[in-house]
């Protein structure tokens, strides 16, 4: 860990009323100052890493929230999350985690398989049995909060539907590399499939490697540096066998991650070249946005957009989604507070967290509610998922889409 990055924080507070932990506690320990002075004094040898600190270490949500509000440049979450790669390289993975991050998570076809009892659980009406009987309640709670979470699943994962090659419509303009994320194939399929129908409309061929892996943010929170850099390793050699401008997602989370690979594989020349390609679908879309406008039909809505942390503070994007909802005719717009606060997703952390998850999750809900809009979009698998159980629960008449999905939407209109 790089200490200059520690000895940065001048201690001013101002990342205090960025952090959802902090809005919810008022506890210096689980503040970004807070957690950055626990971080310098175990790397200095002052603390001993006793379960409380730990605990208080884990209660962070890597929102980086508090990085977009330092002066200093301090990046409290990214510190955390470094700390807890070395501290898990020392003492090793666990068994369950090993088994998780290594054996099912870079293999897409494990994945895909791993969710087809839970298709056939929806597909067969056991899950309404189940809900209606209230059996989960006799299962562990996480269990029952993972099903509970889990929205109708597509027939099919999109990876195994697309063509490696979608044309371009028209003249083409240019070829994009799509970075297809592991629950947007498996879960959001209808929003990628948007998102490769945008692109191609606007004259892009699409190149979506079949043998493309999962990006490696859930081996970066689970602590995983080898294998963050395996998968990264993987994909950029995928990547290379094709002539691209750009590499797209429409994942926030996988943006992120894989905007960072030139960071996490030091001195990589051809990761530093993959990570330079990467974009946002926003940011894609939004540099045609006056074609983009011409293609599109009204949509009579009131809808707001809730910015994903891993595109608001890990990417910087946050002029981009506003922009091309603008450009939807008949769209009654308006923002939302605190637009770019967590909403408690945060990977497994609502699993695993559940408590704080929730508390943080009212917050952003009373937001929608006041916002008094019909329709929620967002750019990320996790908010889709946190947020769609949350309306369902407490707004069910707010309805939640990806932007592709809108934008599409309104093309077809
Ligand atoms: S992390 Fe940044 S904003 Fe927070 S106290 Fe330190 S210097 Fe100030
Ligand atoms: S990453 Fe988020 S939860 Fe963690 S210290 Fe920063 S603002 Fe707080």
């Amino acid at each position: 860990m790089d200490y200059v990055k520690l000895i940065n924080c001048m201690r001013c507070g101002m990342c205090l009323p960025a952090c959802p932990t902090y809005k919810e506690t008022f506890l210096e320990t689980a503040s970004p100052r807070g957690r950055v002075a626990l971080v310098r004094k175990l790397q200095e040898g002052q603390l001993d890493q006793s379960d409380q600190l730990l605990e208080y270490l884990s209660l962070c949500l890597d929102c980086q929230a508090c990085a977009s509000a330092c002066p200093c440049g301090v990046n409290a979450g990214e510190l955390v999350a470094e700390f807890t790669c070395e501290r898990k390289a020392e003492s090793g993975l666990g068994y369950l985690e090993n088994l998780i991050l290594h054996k099912l998570v870079p293999h897409p076809d494990r994945l895909e398989t791993s969710m087809v009892p839970m298709r056939m659980y929806q597909r067969t009406g056991l899950q309404k049995l189940v809900r209606r009987l209230g059996i989960l309640k006799m299962f562990p709670k996480p269990l029952e909060r993972m099903e509970g979470l889990l929205p109708d699943l597509p027939a099919r994962p999109l990876r195994q539907e697309i063509q490696e090659v979608t044309p371009a419509m028209g003249q083409e303009r240019g070829t994009v590399g799509f970075f297809l994320g592991c629950v947007m194939s498996l879960i959001f399929s209808d929003a990628s499939r948007a998102t490769i129908k945008l692109l191609s409309s606007l004259g892009y061929k699409v190149i979506t490697p079949k043998n493309q892996v999962c990006c490696g943010a859930p081996n970066m929170l689970g602590g995983d540096l080898a294998g963050l850099k395996e998968a990264a390793q993987t994909n950029i050699d995928i990547f290379a066998g094709y002539k691209v401008d750009f590499i797209v997602t429409d994942c926030g989370g996988c943006g992120a991650e894989l905007k960072k690979y030139g960071h996490h594989l030091e001195d990589n020349e051809s990761a530093e070249l993959f990570s330079s390609k990467v974009r946002d679908i926003s940011q894609v879309l939004a540099l045609h946005a006056d074609e983009l406008r011409a293609k599109l039909r009204p949509l009579p809505l009131k809808a707001t957009y809730h910015d994903p942390c891993h595109i608001a503070h890990c990417q910087g994007i946050r002029r981009e989604p506003r922009e091309l909802l603008k450009l939807v005719p008949g769209l009654d717009y308006r923002e939302l507070e605190a637009a770019d606060a967590c909403c408690g997703s945060a990977g497994t952390y609502n699993i695993e967290r559940p408590e704080m998850s929730d508390r943080i999750l009212k917050r952003k809900l009373e937001t929608i509610r006041a916002s008094g809009a019909e329709l929620l979009v967002t750019g990320n698998p996790g908010c889709l998922l946190q947020l769609k159980k949350g309306l369902g629960d407490h707004l069910p008449q707010v309805r939640i889409m990806h932007l592709t999905e809108v934008l599409a939407r309104s093309m077809d209109a």
